[in-house]
């Protein structure tokens, strides 16, 4: 038998069915197990508490598989799990047999599948595996995937140094049918975006801001939009559908500018109306203040800032800097939707640095609307650090 038995009181996540044990947490280590195995996992009492993927090297030293129960972690398992997350996602609006359209599919430990996302991009499924278990158990899960979506292909982008944490190497490839090197496109509430499944960041797209790319393209008429961190361009292309007078688009990444450019053709917007910076965003709105120039509505939709418990200050100064910034460049009446994809980075917290932004640039700002997670990107009540995506919407009055 290969089993963990946790310290005392240590139980306690584990009988609410949150998903991780933190290494601090386990006592004792039986039979040996090896990256990924599936171990049992007892209380200091000896009560069984679940089924669980033991990761040796990791602070998160297991990923809980079942709470109170022993199922056998095979193919049947993951078929159910897959089973429950597309008649979840269909009963939401999306639908795997919808060939044009993209969604996450599996939403990690949202979804029963600790460290496993998968991204549906029109008939191409894109996953990423960031754990020991969802490794050792990979090809059940592709095959199980490619049987019942009916694919043209599957690509894994097992290249985030997330992994080299969890002990794994980084790897990337078609797994099943063929995933070509030109862009796939997909359509996302109407208009279409060319994504690089093999080279784009992440999975190949930022599906989680589908919901607040909508809102941005019902507010943009006739206004003057600086789309900040834009990549693919996805607010821009919003903006532009919805009646922007211009739109800049600034991003550091000349890959992502190119497909922001093709998307703009593809979709027959107006590209006279859309001006595309590679630049460092920092820099960029310093510059606009040094010169003057306003917006009637900022974009800020930057990468994480904090990346763990140590950096949040830092991180939180980086988003007082953007957002202060940002906040001297609206014109009267003007908007800002700014957010933060660091779990670490509470809303309480942001609203506070959004506040002192807007202090600090001598603005009187409202909130008007906040934003979160799309429902194809759930959160597990259990698992509050699936919540992750917040932001606002605040206006200059
Ligand atoms: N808003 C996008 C997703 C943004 S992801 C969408 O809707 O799809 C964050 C982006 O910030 C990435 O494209 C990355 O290239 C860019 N980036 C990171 N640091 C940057 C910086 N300092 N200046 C400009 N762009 C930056």
């Amino acid at each position: 038998m290969k089993a963990i038995t946790l310290k005392a009181g240590r139980e306690k996540s584990a009988l609410r069915y949150h998903p991780w044990i933190f290494s601090g947490a386990v006592d004792e280590v039986i039979g040996d197990p090896e990256l990924g195995d599936t171990v049992e996992v007892y209380s200091y009492k000896s009560d069984f508490l679940g089924l669980a993927a033991y990761s040796p090297k990791s602070q998160i030293r297991g990923r809980f598989w079942t709470f109170g129960e022993k199922a056998n972690i095979d193919r049947e398992f993951f078929s159910d799990l897959l089973d429950r997350a597309i008649a979840a996602r269909k009963s939401r609006g999306f639908d795997i047999d919808d060939k044009e359209s993209a969604f996450r599919l599996i939403n990690a430990e949202n979804d029963g599948i600790p460290g496993c996302i998968i991204d549906k991009y029109a008939d191409i499924y894109s996953v990423e595996i960031l754990a020991a278990g969802a490794e050792v158990h990979r090809k059940d899960i592709y095959e199980l995937l490619a049987e019942k979506t009916h694919c043209r292909g599957i690509y894994e982008r097992c290249d985030s140094d997330v992994r080299k944490k969890e002990g794994l190497q980084l790897r990337t490839g078609c797994v099943y049918g063929e995933v070509p090197d030109e862009p796939v496109i997909i359509n996302e509430n109407g208009i279409l975006f060319p994504i690089d499944v093999k080279n784009g960041h992440k999975t190949g797209y930022y599906l989680d801001q589908r919901d607040a790319r909508r809102r941005i393209g019902e507010i943009s008429k006739g206004k003057k939009v600086l789309n900040c961190f834009c990549y693919t361009g996805g607010f821009g292309l919003y903006a532009l559908r919805g009646g922007c007078e211009k739109v800049y688009q600034v991003d550091v990444s000349k890959d992502a500018l190119k497909l922001a450019k093709e998307g703009i053709m593809r979709n027959k917007l107006s590209t006279a109306h859309a001006t595309h910076v590679e630049a460092d965003v920092f820099q960029y709105l310093r510059k606009c203040r040094d010169k003057a120039e306003t917006f009637d509505l900022i974009v800020l939709d930057p990468p994480k800032f904090v990346e763990s418990k140590d950096n949040l200050q830092k991180g939180a100064r980086g988003y007082k800097d953007i957002n202060l910034l940002a906040m001297k460049l609206l014109a009267e009446g003007g908007m800002l939707a700014t957010f933060s994809c660091s779990g670490l980075m509470e809303m309480d917290l942001f609203q506070k640095i959004i506040a002192d932004a807007a202090a600090d640039a001598r603005r009187r700002v409202q909130i008007i609307e906040r934003f979160g997670q799309p429902a194809d990107h759930p959160v597990n009540t259990a698992f509050p650090e699936g919540q992750y995506l917040k932001g606002l919407l605040v206006q200059v009055v």
